[in-house]
């Protein structure tokens, strides 16, 4: 996990240890497991190699399909809140793309599986965790707005793209006491929201305003 392609340390363990360090001290994610996940996962290997000295900067760099992978601080603090003080056996996410968020996930959960609708994204990332030889995140090449039946329930459900509005099929594959977060809007406006279900129903938390790209109905 200390490989160097670039040679001059762009991509180096020092390198990614700044990179936490600068999330420590935004003081906004404080769950030691998550940075530690952060700190041994090797983001210039998932984006394309043109970019990887870039890998590290805190930004959301392109993936093609006209998609992004998260800032690696919106993956510390989703990844945060989605566990709050739980740590969940079996997780869902939506939107693959390169494989980051799932590797990162796979650290702290039991069983992660992950939906991306574009073929060629699920493809990359599925070589992406092989190459680093993570076992436990299965990937579906699906349309995410109707999460993974044959899979359910989740004890956690991660959107990495947002719908227009909360899909009633995550709502229903949440298990009891499980926790759901998504970004929920369009491109003017965008609120990622917690929701959890509780012994009578679910309580949604308003989390705060983010920008990601739009969950799309269908596969391609
Ligand atoms: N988590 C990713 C970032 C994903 S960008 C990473 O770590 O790199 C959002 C992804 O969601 C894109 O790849 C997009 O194709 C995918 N997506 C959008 N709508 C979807 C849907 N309905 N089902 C599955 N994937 C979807």
């Amino acid at each position: 996990m200390t490989s160097d392609t670039q040679g001059i340390g762009m991509t180096s363990q020092r390198t990614r240890d700044r990179m936490v360090q600068r999330i420590r001290d935004q003081g906004r994610v404080t769950d030691e497991r998550v940075l530690e996940a952060l700190r041994r996962t090797p983001r210039h290997l998932f984006v394309d190699e043109a970019l990887s000295s870039r890998a590290y900067e805190d930004t959301q760099l392109p993936i093609g399909h006209g998609q992004t992978i998260s800032h690696p601080h919106t993956v510390a603090q989703m990844s945060a809140t989605l566990l709050g003080e739980g740590s969940p056996r079996k997780v869902l996410e939506i939107g693959t793309g390169s494989g980051y968020q799932a590797a990162i996930l796979a650290q702290l959960c039991g069983e992660v599986h992950t939906i991306e609708r574009i073929r060629a994204l699920a493809e990359t990332a599925r070589g992406n965790l092989k190459a680093l030889n993570i076992r436990n995140v299965t990937i579906h090449l699906d349309d995410g707005l109707r999460g993974l039946k044959n899979q359910a329930p989740f004890d956690a459900i991660l959107a990495s793209a947002a719908p227009t509005a909360i899909p009633t099929a995550l709502l229903e594959q949440l298990a009891p006491g499980g926790r759901l977060l998504v970004p929920v809007g369009n491109a003017e406006k965008q609120e990622l929201l917690l929701v959890e279900r509780g012994e009578d129903g679910f309580t949604q938390t308003l989390i705060e305003r983010v920008n990601f790209v739009p969950m799309l109905s269908g596969r391609r």
